[in-house]
Formats: structure tokens, sequence, C-alpha cells
């Protein structure tokens, strides 16, 4: 099974978070022809605890979009309906042994992919066939990576057991927390997670990260009155004017001089047409900050602008909260021994312990969740060159890290699935 491949197939196949059907299908395949027990759809993920899912529609769509793929098992995918994507693999080793887990990503973004004749994906010819949604954060590489090691470890020829986790939307912080809900994680003794990229160039590896950015997620929506713009304006309640007056306002929002913080309106919409005062806005925003405290305060401030906008706008504003995440703490003991692997990876030329965030990332549920019971976890960064910035419709990988992860992943699991001392 070649690495590159792989990765272009799930390139060309990007699905946003919690309709990744098509490419929970494709794992699945792959591990079951490997022989590894897979665990799928309402196993891993407890339906209460998803948060910020997408409509219905869009959810059916993908649905039937993946159904069209003659390869794919019906009742596979009749497991998933709803968005119940992501799939567990577990192989057990000869002997007995800890329980390693290793997380790898597999959505994509709500990105329309660059069709410009220099950007690699467009001219090798494998640009995302699913017009909107892209891998513009590396999560393709991430599941390609995670297939290749799951092939890598097949023989078996190791103590303990191995479990991949291929978690379903990442991005917006959603999907590992219905998983570790579910008790995927009570068992794990270590737990690997990585991410390409993030600014560390081809050939670094680091073994851990830290300063990840507490983060919160929101849906606010304002509901008015539509009137007719030319005739009686006076009696329409303008959504828009709500929405619009908060964007002003949240952005306005003081730094702090005792942490990193981040705020962000990523989209606000509304209105139906030039003569009619808008009755419905809609907006999605985040804030992120170094400190959990900062993050709450941001929070309670971002409250009070969306309530008092609709306030001054006579209208009504229903806030949800669609994600949320907080910072990631590595064991050392962890972060050393990726170190000491990768310094004797061929393609690994500067190895570091703790890579700076500065990001958000959900796989803190996991990480925390396994820390409690007594187990160690780290968030690893394996460098890569990009053309673009993550989350950019240009965004492409330098496939070369493809392999130094696939070897570095092989080695860590061979250092730690061994017979307990
Ligand atoms: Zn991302
Ligand atoms: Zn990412």
């Amino acid at each position: 099974m070649d690495v590159v491949s792989l990765r272009r197939f799930f390139h060309q196949h990007a699905e946003v978070g919690f309709t990744e059907f098509l490419t929970t299908s494709k794992i699945i395949d792959v591990l079951r022809s490997l022989d590894y027990k897979v665990i799928y759809g309402k196993d891993i993920m407890e339906a209460e605890k998803r948060r910020g899912m997408p409509s219905e529609w869009q959810i059916e769509q993908a649905y039937c979009r993946a159904a069209t793929a003659d390869w794919i098992e019906p009742s596979v995918l009749e497991a998933m309906k709803g968005g119940y994507t992501g799939v567990v693999g577990i192989l057990e080793g000869t002997c007995p042994g800890p329980i390693v887990a290793f997380r790898f990503d597999i959505d994509a973004l709500p990105v329309k992919e660059s069709e410009d004749p220099d950007h690699l994906p467009q001219t090798l010819g494998f640009r995302s066939v699913h017009e909107g949604n892209m891998h513009a954060c590396g999560h393709d590489a991430h599941v390609a990576i995670g297939l290749s090691f799951a092939e890598r470890m097949a023989s078996r020829n190791f103590c303990g057991v191995l479990k991949l986790i291929f978690q379903p939307a990442e991005e917006g912080v959603r999907g590992a927390y219905p998983m570790v809900a579910k008790g995927i994680l009570d068992d794990v003794d270590k737990l690997f997670c990585l991410h390409l990229g993030l600014g560390a160039p081809l050939g670094y590896v680091y073994g851990g990260s830290a300063n990840w950015l507490n983060v919160t997620k929101y849906s606010a929506q304002y509901y008015g009155i539509a009137a007719h713009s030319g005739q009686s304006p006076e009696l329409g309640r303008n959504s828009l004017l709500g929405a619009a007056t908060s964007l002003l306002n949240i952005h306005a929002i003081s730094r702090f001089g005792s942490s990193d913080t981040r705020i962000n309106v990523g989209l606000m919409e509304g209105g139906t047409a030039a003569n009619i005062v808008p009755s419905y806005a809609k907006m999605l925003l985040e804030t992120r900050a170094s400190s959990e405290e900062v993050n709450r305060e941001l929070e309670r401030r971002v409250r009070n602008i969306l309530k008092h906008s609709a306030d001054m706008h006579d209208l009504n504003c229903e806030i949800e909260i669609m994600g949320r995440a907080f910072s990631i703490q590595c064991d050392e003991e962890l972060v050393r021994l990726v170190m000491e692997t990768a310094r004797d990876i061929a393609g690994v030329n500067y190895v570091h312990d703790f890579y700076q965030a500065s990001a958000a990332e959900d796989a803190c549920y996991m990480t925390e969740h396994v820390q409690k019971r007594g187990g160690q976890a780290t968030y690893m960064i394996i460098g890569t060159d990009i053309a673009a910035a993550h989350h950019n419709e240009r965004f492409d990988i330098d496939e070369a890290a493809l392999p130094i992860a696939v070897d570095l992943l092989s080695q860590v699991a061979a250092r730690t699935l061994t017979e307990r001392c």
C-alpha cells in the first residue's frame, strides 16, 4: 500500500466533519484487509455528546454521494447514517502488554480548493472532487499515515494491543469528546497524537507540544421581523443590524496583558432581498486564549455583546456553543521517547522537545482522559513544507513527510508495545 497514493485518494474525496462516509468506508476496508478488528458507527460515539453537527440536509447529501460508490458495503454505510463517522481499528499482539493508541483526525474543511495550474493537486489530477470540501489542514495525510502504519504493524510482531483511532470532525473541535464519552480511551495506557506541518519544515520532529490555546466556538442566530423596506420599514426588526453591531464590538474586545488571545467572526449571513427588512441572521465565531480563565472572560463578554446588540435592535438572539477545547499537557517521558526514536529515522534532521502550538485541538479530551486514568499522552508534530497556510485554498504538503511519519510511528510503536516489566 503506497502512502502517497492513499493520501491522494483521501485528498480527492475530502469530506467535512461528521460527513466522512466515504473516507471512513475506505479506512474500514483497508483495516479489514489487514485483519484488524474494526468498530464504528454508534459503537464508537455517544450520540448526545456530539456538538456542532452539520444540518441534516448536509449529512444526507454527503451520505447519498458516498452511496454511489459501488465498492462500499451498504451495511457499513448504514451504520454511519446520521453522521456517525470515524472508526477504531484494534490489533492484538502475540503476547500480553500495554494498550497503545494512535489518533488520526480524518476531516476536511469547507474550503473551495484552488484550481490554479501551479496548485499541485490540480496539476496532478487529485484536486477534491467534492466541490467546496478540501483537505486544507493535512488530515488526508494523517489518514494515509495511519493506514500505512497499520500495514506495518499487521504482522502482530509485538506485545500488547494496538488501537488506531480515526477521529471525525476535529475542525471545530467536535469529534473527540463523543468518542471519549463512549469509552474508547478508557483502557489506553499510552496515547500518541500527531499533526503535520503547522509551520514545522520538512525534516523537523517535535516530540511534544505546548501552549495550546483554549478555544470556544459559537453559533449565534438573530431573529427579527420582516417588513416592506419602502412602505413600512418601521414595522420591521433588522436582524442583520444586530449581527453587524455585535461583529464590530466582538472584534473590539480588549486584548489581555496576561494571556494570548484571538477573536474571529468567521461567518455572518442573513436576509433574502433588497426590499425586505432582514428577519434572520446567523454568525459563526470563536474566541481563543492561552489562559482558561481569560477564555472564560472572553466568553462572558461575547455573550454580553451578542445579547445587548439584540436588545438595541429589538431582536431575539440564540447562542449555541458548538465546540470547546483546552490546552494539552504532554508527558515528558513520551516526548523524550519520540525524540530518541526520531533521531534514528532517515529524513529527520532536527529533533526538538516542545512545539509552541498557539492553536487548538480537541485531542485535549483524549489526552486528559488517558492521563486522568494513570496513562500517558503526547501530541507530536512532524514537519512538512507547505505551499500555503493551513486552511488556505492553496494549502498543500510535501509528500516526502509521509514515509518519515510512517517510519517514526512504527518505531515508536515498536518501543512501546513490549512486555510489561
Ligand atoms: Zn485545521
Ligand atoms: Zn488540522
